[in-house]
């Protein structure tokens, strides 16, 4: 799609960002969206991006927009703005509106960070946070309800409520969204207050970087002066002593002073295992809140939303096929629709139950394989200490017949498969049987809160 015979301005740069680009999204996303943007120039520190229709453009520009004007601004410090317009091909009636380029702004200085003496304000501390990650986009269900409220609560109140809020949760069910939605609510309501919102892995890399630099003085004030922090993902704390203990300390004297915290991880406090033993019950210290695995009806729920923010018809039915198809996490559930979204909007063709299911095939098939009985089975044999050929025995001993409703339950739950068919996998039993597990399991599940939490741990384990 370049235009004429001659590169334009800048093409070897762009190059290499999209090779960048490639490796951060993904070959899918890169195809789908990297691939089709030509690059017309840059002039005025200004690069013009085009891209072949007006919803191609607004997904670039929300999702890939700021990123793009990083690598820009990398490989081209004077790079000051990206602008994303339709390109008007030659044939196709494209409607022109006077304002089809859209810039990417630059990432405004958070209001309530004070820029450190050298640095550009939060470039050093503080990573960017998602627009769409508010709490108004995030869908309420049973499963997470009680994290949602929780982080409202902190967002909202002034005096600190619960100290630390931990929020903990499989991959993808939307800790990093309940993060994000609280530094924009507490910023937008009080803009004076310093919120931090980083990932574990970068305070680590920015207490390394200070101990090299012999500059671990000017780094404890940095975060011992912040009235919100937040750090995403604290499982990748673990293991690394003297961080651990630098975490510990900052945490401390934040608590003591009334600040706010905010941590997440894909475990609970206490199942983080390589976190030692004091910063472990420091973490559990305040309000720890879950959030379980997602349910058909949420999914459903949050398949709406986004239907509708895309603005693209998606029947009911193929609605149904996804929320009932790709259950571990949300973050493939939305790119599943993005992608037939995609692609009904640039093939022009309606979205069908067929269509869907030919465009994810390959997501599909890989859900499915994840989700083997087989591999249910291992795992909760080797849970509870079983052996494997005991899930399809005859015996009918508590110690293995439990774990066996337990597998049976899971495959009910995390696979499509019919109860017929789960029955036959566990050694030829009739299917009401398999139905009568997975009572037997909600009921223990209600009563037993330890027994509970083994399910749910296995039900992670195995989405993940
Ligand atoms: P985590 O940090 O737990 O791995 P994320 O917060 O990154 O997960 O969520 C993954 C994706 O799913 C994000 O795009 C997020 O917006 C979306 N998501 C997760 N839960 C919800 C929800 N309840 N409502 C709307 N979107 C959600
Ligand atoms: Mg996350």
């Amino acid at each position: 799609m370049k235009r004429g015979d001659f590169e334009a301005v800048g093409q070897p740069e762009w190059d290499r960002i999209k090779v960048r680009l490639r490796k951060e999204f993904g070959d899918s996303a890169f195809a789908s969206w990297v691939k089709p943007i030509s690059l017309d120039g840059i002039e005025n520190g200004e690069v013009a991006l085009s891209v072949p229709t007006r919803f191609m453009r607004d997904w670039i520009v929300t999702h890939y927009g700021e990123r793009i004007r990083a690598l820009w601004n990398t490989e081209n410090p004077a790079v000051r703005r990206v602008s994303v317009k339709v390109a008007v091909t030659g044939g196709a009636a494209q409607a022109r509106s006077p304002e089809t380029a859209r810039p990417i702004m630059p990432t405004p200085p958070s209001p309530g960070v004070r820029p450190p003496p050298t640095e550009a304000p939060g470039s050093e501390f503080s990573a960017p946070l998602d627009p769409r990650y508010t709490f108004e986009n995030f869908v309420v269900g049973k499963p997470n309800e009680f994290a949602y409220a929780a982080a409202k609560r902190v967002a909202e109140s002034d005096v600190v409520s619960f100290n630390p809020l931990f929020l903990y949760g499989g991959v993808g069910l939307g800790k990093t969204h309940l993060m994000h939605a609280i530094a924009h609510e507490i910023r937008s309501r009080r803009p004076q207050r310093r919120v931090i919102y980083m990932s574990a892995e970068k305070f680590m890399y920015s207490f390394v970087r200070a101990l090299r630099n012999q500059d671990t003085v000017s780094f404890k004030e940095h975060f011992r002066s912040v009235d919100v922090l937040m750090i995403d993902d604290v499982q990748f704390i673990s293991g690394k002593d003297s961080t651990q203990e630098e975490f510990f300390h900052t945490f401390n004297a934040l608590v003591d002073q009334g600040r706010q915290i905010v941590l997440s991880a894909d475990k609970s406090p206490s199942n983080l295992e390589e976190i030692g033993d004091r910063l472990r019950s420091r973490l559990a210290s305040g309000l720890v809140a879950d959030l379980h695995p997602t349910t058909f009806e949420l999914r459903l729920g949050i398949l709406d939303a986004k239907a509708d923010q895309l603005g693209v018809p998606v029947p009911p039915k193929v609605r149904e096929f996804l929320a009932h198809k790709i259950a571990s996490n949300v973050r493939e559930l939305e790119g599943a629709l993005t992608r037939l979204a995609a692609h009904s909007q640039l093939i022009g063709a309606d979205i069908t139950l067929e269509a869907a299911q030919g465009l994810l095939a390959d997501l599909l098939r890989a859900h499915d394989r994840r989700l083997s009985m087989e591999e249910i089975q291992k795992r909760v044999a080797e849970h509870f200490k079983i052996r494997m050929s005991d899930m399809s025995s005859a015996r009918r001993a508590r110690a293995v017949a439990r774990p066996r409703q337990v597998a049976m339950y899971l495959a009910k739950h995390l696979t499509s498969r019919s109860l017929p068919e789960i029955g036959r996998a566990f050694g030829g039993r009739d299917h009401t049987t398999v139905m009568h597990a997975v009572r037997k399991i909600e009921e223990i599940c209600k009563a037993d809160p330890v027994f509970a939490e083994d399910v749910e741990l296995l039900t992670r384990m195995l989405e993940s």
